[in-house]
């Protein structure tokens, strides 16, 4: 049955998973960094990517690059797919009305601060009339998501939508087949859920969203809202 006919279903709870041992699994070289350097050393990133010129056409086109959001010391990183044309103005990504939506599932949804959570994209720059990242960009920008995730260590990370999860787990399934289960990107717990973009033009799909962000909530050892558990 596609996703959108499916009952609404409670999610598994996920059992509490505790970071350290997180960390202890392979996929780091190195361990994770002393929180207090967290910041200095993504700024020093950011003064990197800000003056990158590896995809020659986006540079040309972006006003600036858009680095990311939050806490270097977040438990949980979100990681969405380039900026639009929002992002791309104000340098912040999901500022425009995907990024209201997010910003909603965040607060409303989850019951966290926006600033206390990371958020992060594939592609630093927008691409011109908001197409799809090309293969060359995501591969030139990767490395810049790496060392961002490296750096703040989430204990928790959560892909928004297919680039997202085309890139950091090396899957072209669709996002139907991927929600709804655990995986784990370099020891990380991670999961994946739509799109905000896709949830604005696709309402039916909100109640899976809902579903993976409980998922989430109980991974992480949140309440979650009673109010928020029958509804769609
Ligand atoms: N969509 C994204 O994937 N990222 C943003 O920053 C904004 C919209």
């Amino acid at each position: 049955m596609p996703p959108a006919d499916r009952p609404l279903r409670k999610p598994t709870p996920a059992p509490a998973l505790p970071a350290a041992s997180l960390f202890q699994e392979p996929g780091f070289e190195t361990g994770p960094l002393p929180p207090d350097e967290r910041p200095s050393i993504l700024m020093i990133l950011a003064e990197e990517v800000a003056v990158c010129r590896k995809c020659s056409n986006l540079a040309e086109s972006r006003t600036q690059t858009v680095f990311a959001d939050g806490s270097p010391l977040a438990r949980l990183m979100f990681v969405g797919e380039a900026p639009g044309a929002d992002e791309d103005r104000t340098g912040i990504p999901f500022v425009g009305r995907a990024g209201q939506l997010l910003t909603d599932m965040i607060t409303k949804g989850m019951g966290l601060r926006r600033q206390d959570v990371y958020i992060a994209n594939i592609l630093k720059c927008r691409p011109p009339e908001n197409r799809e990242p090309s293969l060359e960009e995501s591969a030139n920008c990767l490395p810049y998501l790496e060392r961002q995730i490296d750096i703040v260590r989430p204990e928790f990370l959560c892909l928004l939508g297919r680039v997202a999860v085309q890139y950091l787990l090396g899957t072209s399934l669709s996002m139907g087949k991927l929600r709804g289960k655990w995986y784990r990107y370099r020891g990380i717990a991670t999961i994946v859920t739509y799109h905000p973009a896709y949830l604005l033009r696709t309402p039916s799909v909100k109640k899976d969203a809902w579903e993976d962000l409980q998922l989430l909530m109980n991974a992480m050892g949140l309440p979650v809202p009673s109010r928020k558990k029958s509804q769609d």
